[in-house]
Parts: C-alpha cells; sequence; structure tokens
C-alpha cells in the first residue's frame, strides 16, 4: 500500500469517525440543550469541523495521477469506487 492509499483510508476513517461522533453527540445534547441552541450548535459544527473535514477528505490525490480522486471539475463524487481521473480502483497499486 503507498503512502498515499494509507492517507486516503486515514481520512476516511476520519471521517466516518466525525459522522458517527455527530450523530451521537448531537443526539445526547438534544435532551439537555432547546431546539433553538440546537440547531445553532449543528451549524457551528458542521463549519468548523465538518466542511474542513469532508474537503481534506475530498483533496485526497490519487498516487496514480497525482490529481484529487473524489474531485473532478466542480463536482466531487465521494463514494466513487475509482479515481475520478485515470479510472484506477482504491488501494490498486499503481503499476497493476
Ligand atoms: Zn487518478
Amino acid at each position: 500500500m503507498s503512502l498515499n492509499w494509507r492517507q486516503y483510508y486515514i481520512r476516511k476513517w476520519c471521517l466516518i469517525i466525525f459522522i458517527l461522533i455527530t450523530f451521537i453527540g448531537f443526539a445526547i445534547l438534544s435532551n439537555y440543550i432547546s431546539e433553538k441552541y440546537l440547531s445553532f450548535a449543528v451549524l457551528l459544527w458542521m463549519a468548523l469541523a465538518g466542511i474542513p473535514l469532508a474537503f481534506r477528505f475530498g483533496a485526497c490525490s490519487c498516487p496514480n495521477c497525482g490529481r484529487p480522486i473524489h474531485i473532478k471539475g466542480l463536482f466531487g463524487f465521494p463514494f466513487s469506487p475509482k479515481c475520478l481521473h485515470c479510472g484506477i480502483k482504491i488501494g490498486q497499486k499503481e503499476s497493476e
């Protein structure tokens, strides 16, 4: 596994763990604060943590072509099983 795929998997798991923590955390938090403040807290949390983390995951560069794996032009497809530019599968070695 090349260093870039390793970085890719680390960022992917960080994003998955972030999403789980967000759902569980705000479900617990909803018992203690009112809906008005909860929606503000969700917006603040997503602006400060969610969006930067999603951009960091989306900007993972492909080890084969060096371009962002999940972003092509103005659009991104985070569930793509392969690079949107060169078509290499996620985790596949460059020479295969
Ligand atoms: Zn590529």
